[in-house]
């Protein structure tokens, strides 16, 4: 028999005399044996509660049997080899036995078979354990985050229908959470720092989630978790926002207090069938929309997710919307308030796409400056309206000055200002005739990148409007040093004016504010009978709105132009003035 450290073993055993019998057939097994004997079904249950290397059974206990006493030990989970002894164990019976899990059966007639069973049986645990040990570490490496020491996303898929299966109170929500900037962390800190964050981010997060919820890290600093929450949706949020004030608390990372800005998004799990990249997938809309509005957290919102959708598809039709011509021109004319005549008109980008329908333009013009792709349309609309214009003038129209709206991207576009020359000069036009209208946000946003491009195109004969005024911060200091001809006050002041004393008296400052700049001012969004004459009262130039024309095609106009034409061409841009180059 092997020499063992020290070999603990149960007998299940009736006879003193057979229990003295076993023990002595252990005496050389082992330098020390720990034994202990049990004949009743409560002494052996309580003795399972510890743990034993070997366990002996007659039998033919009297109380009760020896498969029972089998069963009880798979009951209790203990992998320990079990070993039945019998004074005249049948050759069936000791098969049921050993397929139901014994490691042997043993007759008391041959005990001296005991020591190299007992060998074997635990020659096998130990093989069983090894194994068990190996499957543990391939599944923490398959399933375990190694920084963080939590689940991965595999293992948190895997679990995840499993967790929402197993129910219990509350409503079940997911949770994304990152920690924005860890690349640039990394960057200045060092990946060990990096590292340290992590951990401590999921230590916390651990403390805060609510009990029994299960958290994974994805890496890149992105967290998910599951919890149940029983409180009311607001209080949920309330709950959400508190988590995320604690875990935004400075972290100490070696000797180094570190601030951290986590945004999270959370959905509703309604049923247990969803799948989970649908639920990642709002959860991280979510995510995104809590991280465009600044806030810490945002939950998931149907309504926003269909917007979201939509924004994505438009930027992806987007691209290809010049190529394939999808985009026009309307014109919508502005109107002189002391003559009551057509004096300009405002180009408005229309789109029209295959799948999307027409798509207006505050839905696209900011999506196409977010992807650079306003710059090539913008110029497409210049080189367009030049064109149009040249239309016009070859028809004998007069040529009335036209607006195109530049948004700031295009401004820090090095071929802007070579587009303008180039359209003003292909169409053989006056820089008068064509006026660029910016915003007021967007020059604020780059000021002296406007100032010096705006100040050349000024001074080719461009004339400069500020668009939407009175939504921005101008600065009164800003304003006097750009090279601007005119003020375009916000339709919102208009609307508003005439139930509102505060915008009339908005309306009628800048107003004065223009004519002591020696700038003209033009009212967008005039509407109402109403507006024109208080705008005409307080000595508004200009006026622009569907009282006077909503935008209208190319076809639309021309009869305007005769029609102006034949009262008289005051109003159009005198071409000599301008000292047209070479018509
Ligand atoms: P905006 O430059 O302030 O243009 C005025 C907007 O008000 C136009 O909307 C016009 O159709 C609308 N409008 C005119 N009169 C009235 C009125 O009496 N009542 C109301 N409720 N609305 C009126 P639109 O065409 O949808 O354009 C929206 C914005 O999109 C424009 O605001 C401009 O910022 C931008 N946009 C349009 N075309 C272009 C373009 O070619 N390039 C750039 N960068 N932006 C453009
Ligand atoms: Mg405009
Ligand atoms: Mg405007």
């Amino acid at each position: 028999m092997k020499a063992q450290e020290a070999l603990r073993l149960l007998l299940l055993e009736d006879s003193a005399d057979d229990a003295a019998l076993l023990q002595r057939q252990f005496a050389g097994y082992a330098r020390r044996v720990v034994s202990a004997v049990e004949s009743t079904r409560d002494g052996y249950l309580a003795a399972l509660e510890q743990d034993w290397d070997v366990i002996v059974a007659d039998c033919m206990l009297p109380q009760f049997g020896v498969a029972e006493a089998l069963t009880l030990l798979q009951r209790s989970g203990r992998d320990c080899p079990f070993i039945a002894v019998s004074g005249a164990v049948g050759e069936e019976a000791a098969v049921a036995l050993m397929r139901g899990g014994a490691a042997d059966c043993i007759s008391k007639a041959n005990l001296a078979r005991l020591g190299p069973a007992v060998d074997s049986a635990l020659q096998a645990r130990d093989n069983r354990r090894a194994r068990h040990a190996a499957e543990q570490a391939l599944e923490r490496m398959a399933f375990y985050d190694e920084v963080s020491g939590l689940p991965n996303q595999r293992y948190f898929s895997r679990e995840l229908s499993r967790w929402v299966d197993a129910g219990g109170a509350g409503a079940a929500h997911l949770m994304c959470v990152g920690v924005e900037r860890l690349p640039a962390i990394a960057a200045t800190l060092g990946r060990q720092s990096v590292d340290g964050i992590v951990r401590e981010v999921a230590a916390r997060l651990q403390r805060l989630l609510p009990c029994g919820a299960l958290l994974s890290y994805s890496g890149c600093g992105d967290f998910v978790a599951v919890f149940r929450s029983h409180a009311t949706a607001d209080h949920a949020a309330a709950e959400v926002q508190s988590l995320m004030r604690r875990l935004a608390v400075p972290y100490e990372i070696r000797q180094r207090e570190i601030f951290i800005n986590p945004v999270a998004g959370i959905c509703a799990i309604d049923n247990a069938d969803e799948p989970i990249d649908d639920l990642l997938r709002r959860a991280m809309a979510a995510q995104g929309q809590a991280r465009e509005r600044g806030e810490s957290m945002a939950f998931f919102d149907h309504q926003v997710e269909q917007a979201m959708l939509r924004r994505l598809s438009i930027s992806q039709r987007l691209r290809g919307a010049l190529q394939r011509q999808d985009f026009s021109l309307r014109y919508q004319p502005k109107v002189n308030l002391a003559t009551g005549r057509i004096c300009g008109m405002e180009a408005l980008l229309r789109w029209n796409d295959k799948e999307l329908g027409a798509v207006p333009p505050d839905q696209f013009i900011a999506l196409a400056e977010e992807s650079g792709g306003i710059v090539d349309v913008g110029a497409w609309v210049i080189r367009e309206v030049c064109r149009q214009l040249r239309r016009w003038r070859d028809a004998d129209l007069p040529l009335l000055r036209v607006a195109v709206n530049v948004s700031v991207r295009q401004l820090r576009d090095p071929l802007f200002a070579t587009t303008v020359r180039q359209a003003l000069h292909d169409a053989q036009l006056p820089a008068a005739a064509l006026e660029l209208e910016l915003t007021e946000s967007d020059i604020m946003t780059d000021t002296e990148t406007a100032i010096a491009l705006l100040a050349d195109l000024r001074a080719l004969g461009v004339i400069i409007t500020v668009d939407d005024f009175g939504t921005g911060y101008s600065s009164l200091s800003y304003l006097k040093r750009l090279p601007i001809s005119t003020l375009k006050i916000d339709r919102s002041f208009i609307v508003d004016m005439v139930d509102d004393a505060d915008s009339r008296a908005i309306v009628e400052a800048v107003v004065a504010l223009a004519h002591s700049l020696r700038l003209t001012v033009v009212a967008e969004g005039v509407e109402e009978q109403a507006h024109l004459t208080f705008l005409r009262d307080i000595d508004c130039d200009e006026a622009q709105g569907y009282l006077f024309s909503r935008p209208l095609p190319v076809e639309g106009i021309a009869p305007l132009l005769a029609a102006l034409a034949a009262v008289d061409d005051a109003y159009a841009v005198p071409e000599a003035e301008f000292g047209i180059e070479s018509v």
